[in-house]
């Protein structure tokens, strides 16, 4: 089969005769994939990795897998076939596939080298986003969406109506699930304001996930135009704190919260310190400041008096669950999720065969151009 296949650093390849995979066990569901986004995670993964695929001469901890793998965790699909011991779902059936690899899944795996070991401290509480062992289908754990098919368990699927949601824009789930999980860590009420900072796809992803827990007053600060302008598209405020100092930025941001008094919440989507900055002084008291951005290993300043005057709350988000997946896939069925709205977020579709040249170098060059770029093995998907 066609597949874009990870083989470390600055080394993707288009294979035309990739093997496809088949249903082995009987709880496996086989996926012809529709769409599938790709992101910052592969991009780093392709000029800076191995980050969470393994390093060279070892194997992922608990599928014992390997690259060179198939790319992708961002996948829409239908299912083609399934093991005998499949119940939730049937041929034909539209699906979303939650991606985490962790000790949850080390069942599947006869070789895996986690077998007899217990599970992590995160696992062991639920929380498998947070595994210590994490990585995603198509990012290091098995082999991903960038491929005309896909094979995962049956428990890793979302079922959704195509009536409602299509095929495209359902492979935007996933991102979406990134920020709902934020927003579920910040334990965001309805009716509370937010600010967001940083434009970029989580960013707006997170706009998403605000107005489907029926967030007040949004604010996006973002320095590219092109992004501003998707995110007024959007129905929220945006800023521009191009050439400003950090001092400045709170004092105009924090005049746009509801009563000047600042934010509920803020969203790092940036990683920088100067967003980690304001990101705590543009709250109101008792606010949360939650993270989502992947930063680069480094350490920066921080008064614990920042927070501590006004009872604020710094935090972070990993990854997702399945009940984020749900929680969207319903969110949009419901309509409170626009279908129109997030079709903005699609700036191109493109053929998996050239899916390097176009799809990543192209990223890599044009990077604000460019939100959601979907790749496909079938022409008359484009
Ligand atoms: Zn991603
Ligand atoms: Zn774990």
């Amino acid at each position: 089969m066609k597949a874009i296949v990870y083989h470390g650093k600055n080394d993707l390849r288009f294979h035309s005769d990739y093997i496809e995979p088949q249903v082995q066990h009987p709880e496996d569901v086989k996926i012809k994939v529709y769409y599938c986004g790709i992101c910052g995670s592969d991009l780093k993964e392709y000029t800076s990795g191995p980050f969470f695929f393994n390093k060279p001469g070892t194997t992922n901890p608990i599928s014992n897998l390997q690259f060179p793998m198939v790319l992708g965790h961002e996948m829409s699909g239908e299912v083609i076939s399934v093991g005998f011991g499949v119940t939730s779902l049937k041929v034909g059936d539209k699906v979303v596939v939650e991606v985490t690899g962790t000790c949850k899944d080390k069942h599947r795996f006869e070789e895996s080298p986690a077998k007899d070991k217990p599970e992590c401290g995160a696992c062991e509480d639920g929380h498998y986003n947070a595994c210590d062992n994490l990585a995603l289908t198509g990012l290091g754990f098995s082999d991903g969406g960038c491929a005309e098919y896909v094979v995962t368990t049956q428990s890793k699927l979302i079922k959704f109506d195509e009536k409602k949601i299509p095929m495209d824009i359902a492979a935007l789930v996933q991102p979406l699930a990134v920020s709902w999980h934020a927003v579920k860590v910040s334990r965001l009420e309805e009716g509370q304001s937010a600010l967001i900072l940083g434009g970029g796809p989580i960013g707006l992803t997170t706009i998403f996930a605000l107005k489907g827990h029926k967030a007040s007053k949004i604010v996006v600060s973002e320095p590219a135009l092109a992004r501003r302008l998707l995110a007024e598209k959007l129905d929220v405020m945006t800023f521009d704190p191009t050439g400003k100092s950090v001092e400045d930025c709170v004092k105009e941001l924090r005049a746009l919260s509801p009563g000047n008094h600042g934010f509920h919440h803020t969203f790092d989507c940036s990683g920088i310190s100067s967003t980690f900055e304001t990101s705590i002084k543009c709250l109101r008291i008792r606010g949360t400041a939650t993270n989502v951005a992947v930063w680069a290993k480094k350490y920066i300043q921080y008064s614990p008096m920042d927070t501590t005057l006004s009872e604020k709350i710094v935090t972070g988000s990993i990854c997702f669950v399945k009940s984020d997946f749900e929680a969207v896939v319903n969110c949009i069925e419901a309509g409170d999720i626009d279908v129109n709205e997030l079709r903005l977020m699609i700036t191109d579709k493109i053929l998996l065969d050239n899916g390097v040249k176009e799809g990543f170098d192209e990223l890599l060059s044009n990077k604000e151009k460019h939100i959601k770029m979907l790749f496909t093995a079938y022409r008359e998907l484009l």
